[in-house]
């Protein structure tokens, strides 16, 4: 055989197993399912401590598996746990890692000392020093002190001590700007569910959500501390409903994560990050282009960042466009989509996640 139609074989072999791989990579082949808690892990107690937040997790957990596997039989569905035993956050992470998720739901219920604080909510894997955060995460994360050894298994992590959160600092986003699209997308049915104070997206040191490698959620339905909360939950019919509103949530993610972002870009702003000097330039200074240019998004998260932000990784030219609920920052201001072209490797070198978007009038359109 010539030499040249071996190799003209070769490459349409190897090009044919690379669309192959590209065509599987787009679908959701697997959802690993994590019903908070478990076993001698009651995680919250209702105030007259008849309910246990382990009951309820699962118990919308495998409604949720059901729901999914009913519609995509495709779909494997993968629970962390399936009845009532124990099972260490670490544990949780690593089942979704080897199965290779596309996608992980940790489902959880609230509780704070404040009785009326109500709602649901949903976090995002990110650093968020806001107080009511912070006792969410601490409790979440206390967990570990039932576990054995935790010190070794989680790099000397002690849930209690707020210090011991700076080993996140050098958290990786890459997958946070999809996770913040499941949130999103969850938040949107929740307040449309049984319990419709919708208390947003948050982000949040999760340990179970720190080594995903997927997109990644922790909701929490509701707060079993709250009187009207605990009744909805308690309901078992309620189950139903909130599994139904994750599974929409889920639906929808499934179809911009298979066909790609369908989010229509509402109130939309194109600013430069705040830097301390820049920002007390009047709003009117901000650069509007009238025509269309190309930017490099490196990342996208629910809030906007101080410009010595962690996650921006020393970046200084970096401005962001508000999509929804999203800020999505970029690098640079090209004219030609070549130029951009040409610096995408070397950005993808800081951000591997980063890809080349289209700017007109301030807003994202399609490339
Ligand atoms: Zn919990």
């Amino acid at each position: 055989m010539p030499f040249r139609l071996l190799l003209t074989i070769f490459c349409l072999f190897f090009i044919s197993l690379i669309n192959a791989q590209e065509n599987q990579s787009v679908k959701i082949r697997k959802v690993v399912i994590d019903a908070g808690h478990g076993g001698h892990d009651a995680g919250a107690v209702s105030p007259d401590r008849r309910v246990y937040e382990k009951n309820i997790t699962l118990s919308v957990a495998l409604k949720l598996g059901a729901m999914i596997k009913d519609k995509y039989p495709d779909i494997k569905v993968i629970y962390t746990r399936t009845t009532d035993i124990f099972i260490p956050l670490i544990t949780r992470t690593e089942i979704a890692n080897k199965n290779q998720a596309n996608l992980f739901i940790s489902i959880h219920v609230n509780s704070v000392k404040a009785r009326s604080a109500s709602g649901s909510e949903t976090f995002v894997m990110g650093m968020d020093r806001s107080n009511s955060n912070l006792e969410v995460t601490m409790r979440e994360n206390s967990v570990i002190a039932l576990e054995g050894d935790h010190e070794s298994k989680y790099e000397g992590f002690d849930p209690k001590n707020p210090e011991s959160y700076i080993i996140f600092s050098l958290l990786q986003n890459a997958h946070l700007e999809q996770s913040l699209i499941m949130a999103s997308l969850i938040q949107d049915q929740f307040s449309k569910g049984v319990i419709k104070t919708n208390r947003g997206i948050k982000q949040g040191e999760l340990l179970v959500l720190w080594k995903t490698t997927m997109p990644a959620v922790l909701v929490e339905l509701g707060f079993i501390s709250n009187p009207s909360d605990y009744l909805t939950l308690i309901n078992k019919d309620n189950h139903y409903r909130f599994a139904g509103s994750i599974f929409k949530a889920f639906e929808e993610f499934k179809h911009q994560y298979e066909y790609g972002s369908k989010i229509v870009a509402d109130t939309l702003k194109d600013e430069l990050v705040a830097t301390p000097i820049i920002r007390e330039e009047p709003k009117t200074e901000t650069k509007k282009t009238e025509k269309a240019s190309y930017r490099i998004q490196i990342l996208a998260v629910a809030k906007i960042l101080p410009a010595n932000s962690p996650d921006l990784k020393g970046e200084r030219n970096v401005r962001f466009i508000r999509v929804g609920k999203f800020y999505k920052y970029g690098i640079g201001d090209y004219e030609r989509l070549e130029e951009a072209e040409k610096d995408l490797p070397l950005i993808r070198k800081k951000f591997p996640q980063a890809f080349i978007i289209k700017v007109e009038k301030g807003t994202i359109v399609p490339l």
